[in-house]
């Protein structure tokens, strides 16, 4: 996932590829760019995660609730990851703005 500060980058300002309404506030850039608005990010996204999750399930050979459980734990450690990283890179920044009031 790349921060804004590297979207800026892009050519243009990245839209939500959801609602197509609202400027992205995060953009995954792949083989394509996909931005994503913080709504949809939290009401579409886990939505989509699910269904992705639940339709590659083989209900012969393994449970839902099992295959659910354990996609969400990847999943769960996925998204602190991420605020793990962004809680990193604004202290860093906070750092470089007070550097010199510091010592
Ligand atoms: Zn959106």
């Amino acid at each position: 996932m790349a921060r804004m500060k590297d979207a800026e980058r892009l050519s243009e300002q990245p839209v939500c590829i959801f609602c197509r309404g609202r400027s992205a506030d995060a953009v995954w850039i792949g083989k394509q760019t996909v931005g994503v608005c913080q709504p949809c990010a939290i009401d579409i996204l886990p939505k989509l995660i699910g269904d992705a999750v639940c339709n590659r399930v083989n209900a012969d050979r393994e449970g839902l609730q099992d295959v659910a459980e354990r996609h969400w734990t990847a999943a769960k450690g996925n998204f602190f990851e991420s605020i793990f990283r962004n809680a990193c890179r604004i202290l860093d920044e906070w750092q470089q703005g007070h550097a010199g009031r510091l010592n």
